[in-house]
């Protein structure tokens, strides 16, 4: 159990996952302070930061985790005693176009994390190194490949990364698995499916579908849209990764999934339907938006996960089915849509 005294550093605390978790950890435990630094790409927003930012238990970073003399300063200022981290390059598209910044702030970034972390966690006592130090390194199922028709992933399942992303997520697990195996570092990695939630940025599938039908255009539909995921609402994520980082077992890793395996068509169309009745177009039902286009290159076809780890160790359970986390995310979105008007 980790002691809850103690200042967190949480990086990329200004994205999507990370903004929500903060949210979520200030409002659970009481006695916790978090350092949060986010070098502000375009995948960050002040914005994400609204819900906290009067907190006085929250002090916002603006910087880089390859900034090398930035992080030892921010250990030492702060004393720092655990790393929630979060801060990545995160699409996939993106990686594809250009793997530059993954490979820099997703595999170097987390190295110099780590390599920070060791120095700091070195001076500590022995006690102290085993119950209150922790790296927690936020990551992927995707580094795990694809899924065909059967089957699913959990924390047995071979690395096989597909995209520049799942392959600098997992080259960042790896290092990760290292540094504990080699320097005995308390270190836990998550493994989740694809989150859903308010503050996602507009490029990812969801916003982009709710995005696009407020918006009346087409909703743009990579292949045939039969590619699966299994859609994580943020909050249970934020939920299981409290657990995991509290009480998940040094140098192991916990596959985080959320039971509902669906198509990206499925997702549109049950976006489209909430919004018929939320909504009513005048030229017809929201599906009629939806439009195929050129797929992915290398798109991995399918994901899903067996959280049974989590669920039997941690004692982790989903609060939200997907309907009732699309309705919160849906209902995030037209809010924001009508604070614009
Ligand atoms: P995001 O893109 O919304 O946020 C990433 C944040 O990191 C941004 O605020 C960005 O400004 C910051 N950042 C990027 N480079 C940085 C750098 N060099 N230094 C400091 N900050 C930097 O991503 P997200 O969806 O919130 O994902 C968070 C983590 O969870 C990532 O590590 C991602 O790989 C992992 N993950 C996400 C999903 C998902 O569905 N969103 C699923 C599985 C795993």
């Amino acid at each position: 159990m980790i002691n809850d005294r103690q200042t967190v550093l949480v990086t990329g605390g200004a994205g999507f996952i990370g903004s929500n978790f903060i949210q979520y950890y200030l409002r659970q435990n009481k006695e916790i302070r978090v350092v949060n630094i986010d070098k502000l790409t375009y995948a960050g927003s002040l914005k994400n930061l609204s819900g906290f930012k009067n907190d006085n238990r929250h002090t916002f970073i603006e910087g880089d985790i390859c900034d090398e003399k930035l992080i030892h300063s921010i250990f030492l200022e702060y004393e720092i005693s655990s790393v929630i981290h979060f801060a990545a390059e995160s699409h996939v598209d993106n990686s594809i176009d250009n793997p530059d910044n993954f490979i820099a702030t997703n595999i170097n970034g987390t190295y110099i994390l780590l390599k920070t972390a060791k120095h700091f966690w070195t001076d500590l006592t022995p006690n102290a190194q085993g119950n209150r130090f922790r790296f927690h390194h936020v990551s992927t199922d995707e580094v795990y490949g694809s899924l065909g028709e059967k089957g699913v992933f959990d924390e047995n399942t071979p690395y096989a990364p597909n995209s520049p992303y799942s392959a600098s997520k997992a080259a960042s697990d790896f290092l990760v698995r290292s540094y504990h195996h080699t320097y005995g570092l308390n270190t836990v990695i998550s493994n989740c499916s694809n989150n859903y939630g308010p503050n996602q940025h507009n490029e990812k599938l969801i916003p982009t579908i709710i995005r696009k039908a407020l918006a009346q255009e087409a909703i743009p539909i990579y292949g045939d849209g039969t590619n699966v995921r299994d859609w994580l609402y943020v909050e249970d994520h934020c939920a299981a990764l409290q657990k995991v980082f509290e009480n998940g077992i040094s140098g192991e890793t916990y596959a985080i999934g959320g039971d509902n395996e669906l198509s990206n068509m499925e997702v549109a169309e049950k976006i489209c339907e909430y919004l018929d009745d939320r909504l009513p177009r005048k030229n017809g039902p929201y599906k009629d938006l939806i439009t195929f286009v050129k797929d992915r290159p290398g798109h991995d076809y399918r994901y899903a996960i067996n959280a049974s780890k989590i669920k039997d160790r941690l004692g982790w359970r989903t609060k939200e089915n997907f309907s009732s986390g699309l309705k919160k995310t849906i209902e995030h979105y037209l809010n924001l849509k009508s604070q614009e008007v």
